[in-house]
């Protein structure tokens, strides 16, 4: 399809006014696609997905270029989600393009009335490099699927993940419909000084706010999926060996660069050294021996030096106010390796409990009652993902009702992300809007209302307001009061 699949930056002002060509050229068919069928929508979803069953061995070696990315996390979390997302969608799009009747409401008697939903237009799809095809083409699928144009703009931290995408997207589409931009905070900011019809941002707060600020400019709508601290409480009633074995996987799976990882757990005390054990024992069936896990092929290395040291000295701090280490780091300083980590007696006002950790570091912090833990939820900003571990219903309910979270699993971590009927999004700090199967495809879409008049009583609104209108009015006013 594409034939001029060379990297587009902003680098250079020619690269500027082409990014302003595409964003033109992508608006002329823009305004074709709003007519775009069902069938064709699912035809382009249902060549993106076949390609992507075929160039698996291309996403394979990209991922394991950028971050050494193991082979059956790249299955599961990049291409797994890719092809579900398409699958869903093209099962489900006829009845999502369908309008949505309305039944009057005894005002709005004699009009009939639906929801259809219209195409936003032009879109930019800024993605993270933490699942780097995953969170670019998750999001693609719902824009096509809602019938847009697309600029997609990688992320540069894994630049072999970005030059598949170009190629692998310049197969599939024409500049005009899905282009790929690369190129790093310059270029982003290139874009978004464009009146796009909706920015998709995945990435940080700190970025999410920047995206905001300059989606303000042209009231571009905007679905930030951002990150933040998802805390994990385990309860005395939990579990123990499921809890510790699931929150093993979920913390150091992608090596915890993962945005709805666990942070941090608050363990009941009565319950502390059980579990640390059981997350000891846990390691060891999920990884195998310590001192061979930088051989273990299915262990992932943290992206960059940058975010090496980044962890390191969220570590190192740690220690340095006191934290113990009941599951220590191994010594294997090269290929930014770092092994499962985990923290006890960490204090509050240690870096660990302030950031995001995104990496292998698990903070472990004790409990004897639940409102300390649920205070200190609600005094940080509100999390993507707050998990719970327990049986006790109550505590359950409880801990739902008091805190507020994008998202939850209890007796369980991370999976509520595969659920295609589930919105998957933050709330405020860890964002805004939601993706995902139909969420997804509204995210993409203008929920547009039509009301067509047949033999409405709008005359009785306006003027001139005689006895008899002031008289409905009044009635009407009472009879809803
Ligand atoms: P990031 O915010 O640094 O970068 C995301 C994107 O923004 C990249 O494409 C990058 O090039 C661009 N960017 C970076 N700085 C910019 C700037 N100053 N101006 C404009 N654009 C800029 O995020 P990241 O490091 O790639 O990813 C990690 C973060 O993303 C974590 O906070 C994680 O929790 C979050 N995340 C959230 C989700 C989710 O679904 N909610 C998924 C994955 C990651």
């Amino acid at each position: 399809m594409n034939s001029t699949a060379r990297p587009i930056s902003a680098d250079a002002e020619s690269d500027t006014g082409r990014l302003h060509r595409l964003f033109e050229s992508q608006q002329a068919k823009a305004r074709a696609l709003r007519t775009s069928s069902a069938a064709e929508r699912v035809a382009k979803l249902a060549r993106l997905r076949k390609l992507m069953f075929e160039k698996r061995e291309a996403v394979h070696a990209a991922c394991h270029a950028d971050f050494a990315k193991p082979a059956a996390e790249v299955e599961v979390t990049e291409i797994l989600p890719v092809v579900a997302e398409a699958h869903h969608a093209m099962r489900k799009l006829k009845s999502w393009m369908k309008p949505k009747r309305k039944r009057p409401t005894l005002l709005m008697l004699g009009t009939r009335a639906e929801v259809r939903t219209e195409p936003r237009g032009v879109c930019l799809i800024i993605s993270p490099w933490n699942y780097p095809i995953n969170l670019s083409l998750g999001p693609l699928v719902s824009a096509i699927a809602a019938g847009n144009t697309v600029i997609l703009k990688p992320s540069e931290m894994t630049p072999h993940c970005a030059s598949f995408l170009q190629e692998f997207l310049a197969e599939l589409f024409d500049e005009d419909e899905v282009a790929v931009v690369q190129g790093a905070a310059e270029t982003t900011q290139t874009l978004l000084e464009l009146p796009f019809d909706h920015i998709f941002f995945t990435g940080s707060p700190a970025v999410g706010r920047i995206v905001m600020g300059a989606a303000a400019k042209h009231l571009s709508s905007v679905t930030l999926e951002l990150g933040g601290k998802s805390p994990v409480i385990v309860d005395r009633s939990a579990k123990i060996k499921s809890a510790a074995t699931t929150l093993m996987w979920g913390k150091f799976a992608n090596n915890g660069q993962t945005c709805i990882a666990p942070d941090y757990v608050y363990v009941h005390d009565e319950i502390r050294d059980e579990f640390v054990a059981a997350c000891r024992e846990a390691l060891d069936s999920l990884y195998g021996a310590r001192e061979k896990l930088a051989d273990n092929g299915d262990y992932c290395r943290i992206v960059n030096d940058k975010h090496y040291q980044r962890v390191r000295a969220l570590l190192d701090d740690a220690i340095e106010r006191g934290a113990k280490l009941p599951v220590g780091t191994v010594p294997a300083n090269e290929d930014r390796f770092l092994a499962p980590t985990l923290l006890t007696q960490v204090g509050e006002n240690a870096r660990i409990m302030e950031e995001e950790i995104f990496g292998p570091l698990m903070p472990i912090l004790a409990f004897d009652d639940i409102e300390g833990p649920i205070a200190a939820i609600n005094a940080r900003p509100k999390p993507l993902a707050l998990y719970i571990y327990a049986t006790d219903k109550n505590l359950i309910e409880t801990v739902l009702s008091r805190t507020s979270a994008g998202g939850s699993c209890v007796n369980q971590t991370m999976m509520h992300f595969l659920h295609g009927q589930l919105p998957f999004g933050g709330v405020n700090n860890s964002g805004i809007g939601n993706s995902h199967g139909h969420y997804g495809y509204l995210a993409f879409s203008h929920e547009r209302s039509v009301l067509r008049d047949r033999f409405s009583l709008a005359f009785l609104f306006r003027p001139p307001y005689n006895a008899f209108t002031r008289a409905f009015i009044r009635f009407a006013v009472r009879w809803l009061s």
